[in-house]
């Protein structure tokens, strides 16, 4: 499976944070096969570990949950009333195509309604509509229509926008964040025949990062890591109207070596070896600015006793849209960066 078929399969896959039964599934089938131990917790995360019980343990983390909604009220009419599960801008909201899970799994599509034009007062023109103004039409008539169709309250939904390629070697998906992150761990577990680590590896496939970092957070104490790095797709925000100080990452600039976000102030010597490998390899790469967003990092480096823990990531524009946006060259470099730093990775501290 190529890049593009790789990431087109992830970024397809349904799995809103809560309810990432399929894309854990489709996962597991993938690398099962590249593990010595695999297992899923009570929560979801998906682990899998390579060489168990040696002195080094060192954790990779992604996480296969997207934002989304859930249904929140079904109307007499068959309008569904929802809840954004994860960080949303609700004004992108209104008239996104979405597609939403019955109890049985049956996927049925959808549109945020929104009022017309024609018919808003001029006071309704100014103001940025809220989620509680919104609500989903899935073509029902009636409330029974819904539930006979299985949709009820906490039935999950996205916003189902489908993989595309782009010219110019940038591809577009709904849930780029974090399934490129997968990608990446999927890449370097396909290549550890051809060098294998002298100590215990550990894949995490993370849940529930987007409400709050959850997943990452019992999976690290499970795991008990030395040493962890987190790999995200992150804000790439190299766009019209943006200054240079609001710009977290670039496309087309290589993976980003964080050095803090909201969750983490990673340590300085970790930063050093990570710009360090970076650098021997010869690759584009660049430093996620200070101090935007948070990652599974924040929550894996305040476990057991406290852990060195770093992100590496892939410039996305439009992150928390249906339809972010990457360069695939970002992409090929992060899976260099980050199979390097696990193969060198007992040099941090000599
Ligand atoms: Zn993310």
């Amino acid at each position: 499976m190529d890049n593009i078929e790789l990431l087109r399969a992830l970024s397809d896959q349904f799995g809103v944070s809560g309810f990432e039964g399929e894309i854990r599934d489709w996962i597991y089938a993938h690398i099962k096969d590249r593990a010595d131990e695999i297992k899923i917790d009570a929560l979801g995360n998906l682990m899998a570990t390579i060489n168990p019980g040696r002195d080094l343990v060192m954790m990779l983390d992604a996480h296969i949950d997207e934002i989304g909604i859930m249904v929140s009220y079904v109307e007499e009419g068959g309008f569904l009333r929802f809840a954004p599960i994860g960080g949303w801008d609700p004004r992108i909201l209104p008239a996104k195509q979405v597609e939403i899970r019955s109890r049985d799994g049956k996927k049925y599509r959808g549109v945020i309604g929104a009022s017309p034009p024609h018919i808003q007062t001029p006071e309704e023109q100014k103001q940025a509509l809220k989620v509680e103004d919104l609500f989903v039409d899935i073509g029902a008539h009636s409330k029974d229509e819904i539930l006979g169709r299985g949709i009820e309250v906490g039935s999950p939904g996205v916003l189902r926008y489908p993989f595309q390629v782009l010219e110019g070697n940038r591809i577009m998906g709904k849930a780029l964040d974090d399934r490129v992150g997968c990608a990446v761990i999927i890449r370097c577990l396909e290549h550890l025949p051809q060098r294998r680590p002298d100590f215990t590896l550990v894949a995490n496939f993370a849940v529930s990062e987007e409400v709050g970092l959850r997943g990452a957070r019992a999976a690290a104490r499970q795991i008990q890591p030395n040493v962890a790095l987190a790999i995200e797709g992150t804000v790439g925000a190299d766009t019209p109207g943006i200054p240079g100080h609001r710009c977290p990452t670039r496309l087309g600039k290589g993976p980003a070596i964080s050095v803090a976000d909201n969750s983490i102030i990673v340590n300085p010597s970790l930063v050093t070896f990570m710009e360090e490998v970076a650098k021997s390899l010869h690759i584009a790469w660049q430093h996620k600015l200070p101090l935007f967003g948070s990652t599974d990092a924040g929550v894996i480096h305040m476990s057991g006793k406290g852990v060195l823990a770093g992100i590496v990531s892939v410039p996305c524009r439009y992150i928390h849209s249906p339809s972010s946006v990457l360069d695939l060259r970002d992409f090929e470099h992060t899976v260099s960066l980050v199979k390097e730093l696990i193969y060198r990775i007992r040099e941090i501290n000599k």
